[in-house]
């Protein structure tokens, strides 16, 4: 159930893709100097595929389930790729208690026995000792019944379009591009160096990509305008907070696209430098 009476349609620009909630944003668009992405989904594919498994107590079918289960309420594109790989019809009646922490993972019941799926971050909080591995890629650390239980290692794959949208925005005039992340250094770096970022920040809490967008606007020059881009739930308060939020809008939340000015509805990031283009040329900017 997408909002969408909420956006104006702005003729040319709904016609590509771009819906904007009102004309009033076009000039904030048409000044953007600085764009912000978050990664996973906007970025990257966000549903992708499980690479490897690494179970210790229990076998890696049984792993799996459980993190399929755990996950099977979440929106996040990490718990979509697990229930992809899963494969089978979810009994939700197996699963109690779910608890989504933002920016950590989720905890749950499954089978009656407690089950934490989630980052480092969240093992640490839960105090499991957990196996840090050096693999490329996303790491869902799994624990049952307060004992590690094995992780699973998810290949997010850059979108096709990611890194000519970052080299369009340079075209466009776009002085700094910035990527932020919850996810770990590792993979943020690569995924970073890939795409050709200016600069890239991991390991973020929902709350430190606010701060951290508070951060880059308080260094913006008179006049310079602040694009922030995600899908995600927990994007919301950032899609606020910036001088213009743009949403993700096929894959994306509706927390996501209620907080954006902008929505691009084919979640192509190319559309980013499209939006300013056709911002400029609604006000008659030619540059
Ligand atoms: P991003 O900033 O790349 O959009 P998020 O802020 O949504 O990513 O998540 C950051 C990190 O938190 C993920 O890389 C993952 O390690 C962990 N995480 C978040 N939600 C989940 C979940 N539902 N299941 C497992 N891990 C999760
Ligand atoms: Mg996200």
């Amino acid at each position: 159930s997408i909002p969408l009476s909420f956006f104006a349609g702005l003729g040319g620009a709904s016609r590509e893709g771009v819906l904007v909630k009102g004309s009033n944003y076009l000039e904030t668009l048409a000044n953007t100097k600085c764009v912000v992405f978050d990664k996973t989904g906007t970025l990257t594919q966000g549903v992708f595929g499980v690479s490897d498994v690494h179970h210790c107590p229990i076998e890696r079918k049984r792993l799996l389930e459980f993190a399929a289960l755990a996950e099977s309420a979440s929106p996040h594109p990490i718990s979509k790729s697990l229930r992809l790989a899963y494969g089978k019809p979810i009994d939700r009646a197996r699963v109690a208690d779910v608890r989504e922490i933002g920016g950590e993972g989720v905890t749950a019941v499954v089978d009656g026995l407690p089950v934490a799926a989630g980052n480092v971050k969240l093992m640490e909080r839960l105090g499991i000792p957990c196996i840090r591995c050096r693999s490329a890629g996303s790491i869902v650390h799994m624990a049952v019944s307060g004992e590690y239980a094995g992780h699973i290692v998810i290949s997010d794959m850059i979108k096709p379009n990611a890194k000519e949208a970052v080299r369009r925005l340079k075209a466009v005039g776009v002085k700094k591009t910035v990527m932020l992340t919850g996810d770990r250094r590792l993979a943020a770096e690569q995924t970073a160096r890939e795409l050709g970022v200016d600069e890239f920040h991991a390991e973020l809490l929902p709350a430190d990509k606010v701060a951290k967008v508070e951060e880059l606007l308080a260094c913006q020059p008179i006049g310079a305008k602040l694009a922030f881009v995600g899908d995600g739930l927990n994007d919301a308060p950032v899609l606020s907070r910036a001088d213009i939020g743009i949403a993700m809008g096929a894959m994306g939340s509706d927390a996501a696209i209620e907080a954006a000015d902008v929505v691009l509805m084919d979640d192509d990031p190319l559309k980013i430098a499209k939006a300013i283009q056709i911002a400029r040329k609604c006000l008659g900017i030619v540059r």
